[in-house]
């Protein structure tokens, strides 16, 4: 059988860097928390567990605490919460990724200029809401068709749009056309990263050339669930794993080609262990 894995399979490269500083900083010996879990697969997360990792929930938390170094994670967070860990005497290392750490940086200085900021994105979002908490004026969070239509500018000058790093394109560039027809001065920023979309067209021509697809990932997975929907629309054989234990090897066997790809929160040994077992 014939198996091949997708190059832009699992981690993207800022999840990949956060997850590696947790297991870095492990092997100092300190004693190390994440401010929220680091990713969101379980695996990972119970096997950092096990080596002693504690989860943050809220920074509430951090007075009962004993001191030690604690993570940010890739989604970033807002300015006061970065201060506040900061002046609570904890070693802190910020694995925000560099694209999300650009957009803090582009919204700080925008509305520091008095700028209004406004974000296509979903308000809830813990990134979305890590942004907000680097404007330090008036910032609007837009997701839909309907608010962007609502959305009216009562200041003056020039606005600044940025997007949250994993909005889909055609949605953005469809709410920046509803904006810009109101006339209003918009400096629009194109923050989309392009992981998601790599990853997708590749799931989707492996799919096309593959008997078979597995695709792994969280049940929980958006990007994953995602994933497996562009696979089956070219390859009827698609199925959809969290580990290799939920995995019907004799029944891949009856397929000359089977194609193996993984959603972001996916680790390489996941990955790994799959495609050994297809190969078998
Ligand atoms: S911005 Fe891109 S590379 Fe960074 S964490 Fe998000 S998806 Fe990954």
């Amino acid at each position: 059988m014939e198996v091949t894995v997708a190059k832009s399979a699992g981690f993207c490269f800022g999840v990949k860097r956060a997850v590696d500083t947790v297991y870095e900083e492990i092997k100092t010996g300190e004693r190390v928390y994440t401010y929220g879990p680091i990713i969101h697969n379980d695996e990972v997360v119970s096997d950092l567990k096990d080596r002693g990792v504690v989860v943050i929930n809220s920074l509430e938390e951090l007075s009962s605490l004993k001191k030690g170094t604690i993570i940010v994670r890739s989604h970033g967070v807002s300015r006061a919460e970065y201060e506040q860990m900061q002046s609570s005497g904890f070693r802190i290392i910020d694995a925000t990724c560099p694209f999300v750490k650009k957009i803090h940086n582009t919204v700080m200085e925008h509305s520091d200029k008095g700028e209004e900021i406004i974000i296509i994105g979903s308000a809830n979002h813990p990134e979305v809401q890590g942004i907000i908490g680097w404007c330090s004026g008036k910032c609007t969070v837009i997701e839909t068709a309907q608010e962007a239509e609502s959305y009216e500018f009562l200041g003056s000058g020039q606005l600044c749009l940025v997007a949250q790093t994993t909005f889909n394109y055609k949605k953005f560039k469809d709410l920046v056309e509803i904006l810009s027809k109101k006339g209003y001065d918009i400096l629009a920023l194109n923050t989309i990263c392009n992981a998601t979309e790599v990853r997708q067209n590749e799931a989707r021509q492996l799919a096309k050339n593959s008997d078979a697809m597995v695709v792994i990932g969280g049940k929980q997975s958006s990007n994953t669930q995602k994933l497996v929907e562009i696979c089956k629309s070219e390859c009827a054989d698609t199925y959809y794993i969290q580990t290799l234990v939920d995995l019907d090897l004799e029944m891949l066997k009856s397929f000359r080609s089977v194609g193996i790809t993984a959603g972001a929160s996916t680790p390489k040994n996941i990955i790994k262990e799959v495609q050994i077992a297809c190969q078998k």
